[in-house]
């Protein structure tokens, strides 16, 4: 299979590079050619098998040039081996027809790890094979860079650099990233806000001298590696809801739009997926963008939920490139307006958006409102990203099943929770040590230069 920059000037590439690659050299973001479509017998199959057997199955089409399928099994088995839960995602019922599927049983609590621990090992694989060593990068509001250094410390191949918000990421997702104690893992907080980690990122990436000299690469949801291993939990609880004969609905909270995405894929491969609803903080440009059309980036207010604490969301332009039926041409037009302060989707594109997509948003205090009626309601304690989708979905319930996707573990957000509830969530017991753990912290400025300098001056030669 070969991916294609979303802006349609950088060369197509197999799975392989389109891994190590990340961002695109025309400043795209790969997408597959065309999506393997699974008939309604092949979807009927994956009824009653494990996670890791649906894994290999949904995503062996987009890597089979890359991997033998024996070797493909064993990474995706190591992959979610030290997961808390057996089912990985196992999904729990909040009300008539409302369901949540838990992504958060994983070694950093949020959704983050079922596509980090997977890259983990296929870049290791990759690495290896080639005799070759990269630098990662990659900007986090909290969640990916924990999950990021989770799966690559200590590995040969690799080092690790990610860029995180000074200040504005919670206490639990700090320490995740900065009590491991391998030396190729390193985490950086950066004076400014996500968009500014995202952008020193991109930055990075168009830098071309500097990402030749350190073999830079990307695990942030930029690479399309992270939304391929997003789409198999899509069909995992819709099969087991009743898919392909039955449809099903998700509600996904969002912030860079890669898992929303994700159920894009999954509804082209042929998953009956009826709606895929966006829901947002009060940081809501993709609200404000599926209602009006206007993308308009504002300022972002601090939320708590702060892994949504986002104005530019980088996948929604894999979105834009399907709605425009992949003319790379106006995706680029577009992004150009982009940096000129915002751009307006045409009515075709919106529509077909609109096609796929409904959206929400909630404001600090129905989310604060939604921990406390679902915990008295269900016994559910919802982590604050989680309760943004809970109470998005209330509104929009029916006769379809639907999915609420629940991102991160509530002892993840303490805080937010406790506030809300009364009740401080414990973390569970194999990482109930984190707050007597040592750790370390590099502080930089936000400016491209004295980040570059950094991680010339860290990374093994
Ligand atoms: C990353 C994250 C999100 C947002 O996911 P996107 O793929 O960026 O839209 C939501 N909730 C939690 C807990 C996260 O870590």
């Amino acid at each position: 299979m070969r991916y294609v920059s979303t802006r349609g000037q950088a060369p197509s590439l197999g799975f392989e590079d389109t891994m190590l690659t990340g961002l695109a050299r025309d400043g795209g973001l790969y997408v597959p050619e065309t999506v393997p479509v699974l008939s309604e017998g092949d979807i009927a199959t994956l009824a009653g098998l494990s996670y890791e057997e649906v894994a290999q199955r949904i995503m062996w089409p987009f890597v089979s040039e890359a991997f033998a399928e024996d070797e493909f099994a064993e990474m995706i088995a190591r992959a979610y081996a030290g997961f808390g839960h057996a089912a990985r995602a196992p999904l729990v019922q909040l009300g008539p027809n409302h369901h949540l599927l838990e992504l958060f049983h994983g070694p950093t609590l949020a959704f983050k790890d079922f596509a980090m621990q997977l890259i983990g090992q296929m870049f290791e694989h990759v690495l290896t094979r080639r005799g070759d060593r990269v630098t990662i990068v990659g900007a986090t509001s909290g969640d990916t860079g924990s999950a990021a250094i989770e799966a690559f410390r200590g590995l040969d191949a690799v080092d690790v650099f990610i860029l995180y918000p000074h200040g504005r990421v919670s206490e639990v997702q700090r320490r995740q990233m900065t009590t491991p104690s391998e030396a190729n893992v390193h985490a950086l907080a950066l004076t400014g806000h996500f968009d500014d980690c995202q952008a020193r990122v991109k930055d990075m990436f168009n830098d071309f001298p500097f990402r030749d000299r350190v073999g830079l690469a990307g695990v942030n949801s930029i690479n399309f590696a992270r939304v391929l291993a997003q789409v198999v939990y899509y069909f995992t609880s819709a099969v087991s809801l009743g898919a392909p004969h039955r449809p099903v609905s998700f509600t996904v909270p969002t912030g860079n739009f890669g898992d929303v995405f994700a159920g894009h894929i999954a509804k082209r491969m042929g998953l009956p997926i009826e709606k895929l609803v966006v829901a947002t903080n009060q940081n809501d440009i993709l609200h404000r963008c599926l209602t009006t059309g206007e993308y308009r980036p504002g300022t972002v207010t601090p939320s708590i939920s702060p892994s949504m604490d986002i104005q530019v969301s980088s996948n929604f332009e894999r979105a834009l490139h399907l709605a425009y039926g992949g003319d790379g041409a106006a995706i680029a037009q577009l992004m150009d307006e982009l940096k000129g302060g915002g751009f307006t989707v045409s009515q075709g594109a919106l529509q077909a958006l609109r096609e796929v997509y409904v959206s929400g948003r909630v404001s600090e205090e129905e989310t604060s409102e939604t921990i406390q009626t679902a915990l008295a309601q269900t016994g559910e304690l919802l982590c604050p990203h989680s309760a943004v989708g809970v109470k998005v979905a209330e509104a929009l319930l029916g006769a379809t099943p639907m999915v609420t996707l629940a991102t991160a573990h509530p002892a993840k957000f303490p805080d937010a929770v406790e506030a809300a509830t009364g009740v401080r969530p414990a973390l569970p017991p194999r990482m109930a040590d984190l707050f007597e753990r040592d750790e370390r912290i590099t502080r930089v400025e936000n400016d491209l230069a004295a980040v570059e300098a950094v991680i010339d001056e860290r990374r093994a030669a």
